[in-house]
């Protein structure tokens, strides 16, 4: 994959652009004028609103390194996740507006403090002014790889852009069953949409490449996070991974979910996931024919 140039990586920006003034940018299709103020699931209008951006040293191996992964986490989500563990960000919109030349500032020092990347968390409604900035952050000398972290609830005709600007894709599969997606994530038709973003990702960067520091350098990494009672369907999915992606896919196993925001209190995803549950999930990504990933216990272990 060759990488896209800062001009041309703007001009896409500004293409994206077009698609705010009726938003379709993601597949919920809210048809709302962002630029004149207007918001649809996500809450956001046209302007960047971030909630932080650090050095992250709790990511994937080969994302965190000894620098630490650059990541930004931009403010508000398309989703719904009623168990969202930052849903203070998500949800709930905590953040400040910042403009496209401040932006591409937090990249440019992020990599100055020894970032191995940056790591764009939920950039999905904000693709347009992040892809601007990130092109003056490239034409200002940025030359670290980009990790897109992502919901996985992705429009294909939305990634093709991408393709020669994003080097990483960190990107969620939560469920098999669309009926489970729609009730915690109040999104339609959620496998079809998961997967074909799932194959265009693949198709454009393929499986994970590091370099002689093991630091991605490219490729896909899919996060699962193991729900409570089978909610996240993890033999269906790395089936699909298995044969109809590649058995070299790499994969992040995820132990880590905790009852948060509307999840409190909750009869079914009220706790945390038990010891069998996640070696079910282990179970089912070795019985699939995986071979490639990260197990999430107390730190991450490569399989
Ligand atoms: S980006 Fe936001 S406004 Fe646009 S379609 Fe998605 S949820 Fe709706």
């Amino acid at each position: 994959m060759s990488r896209l140039i800062a001009k041309e990586i703007i001009d896409v920006g500004r293409r994206l652009t077009e698609f705010l003034s009726s938003c379709t940018l993601c597949p919920m299709d809210c048809r709302v004028n962002r630029p004149a103020g207007e918001t649809g699931n996500c809450h956001s209008t046209a302007e960047i609103k971030i909630a932080s951006y650090n050095l992250h040293f709790g990511e994937e191996p080969p994302l965190s390194g000894g620098g630490g992964s650059g990541t930004i986490f931009f403010a508000n989500c398309p989703l719904f996740c009623r168990y969202c563990q930052n849903y203070p960000i998500s949800q709930m919109g905590t953040g400040r507006v910042v403009g496209l030349e401040e932006l591409a500032g937090m990249m440019l020092e992020l990599q100055k403090r020894g970032a191995e990347n940056i790591n764009w968390v939920t950039p999905d409604h904000m693709l347009p002014m992040a892809v601007t900035a990130l092109g003056l952050a490239r034409r200002e000398g940025l030359d670290i790889p980009l990790v897109y972290n992502c919901s996985g609830y992705e429009k294909v005709e939305i990634l093709r852009h991408l393709e020669g600007i994003v080097d990483v894709y960190l990107v969620d599969m939560r469920y098999n069953d669309d009926s489970l997606a729609l009730k915690y994530s109040g999104c339609k038709n959620y496998s079809a949409i998961n997967r074909a973003a799932v194959k265009e990702m693949f198709r454009q960067v393929g499986n994970l490449k590091v370099n002689d520091r093991g630091m991605a350098e490219a490729g896909v990494i899919i996060r699962h996070l193991v729900l409570p009672e089978g909610i996240s369907g993890s033999e269906g999915i790395f089936r699909f991974l298995a044969c109809e992606v590649s058995p070299e896919i790499y994969v992040s196993l995820m132990s880590q979910y905790f009852p948060a925001y509307r999840a409190v209190g909750d009869v079914v995803i009220g706790r945390r996931i038990t010891v069998e549950e996640f070696d079910r999930a282990v179970e089912a990504f070795y019985e699939a024919g995986l071979e490639n990933g990260f197990i999430q216990e107390l730190n991450y272990e490569e399989v």
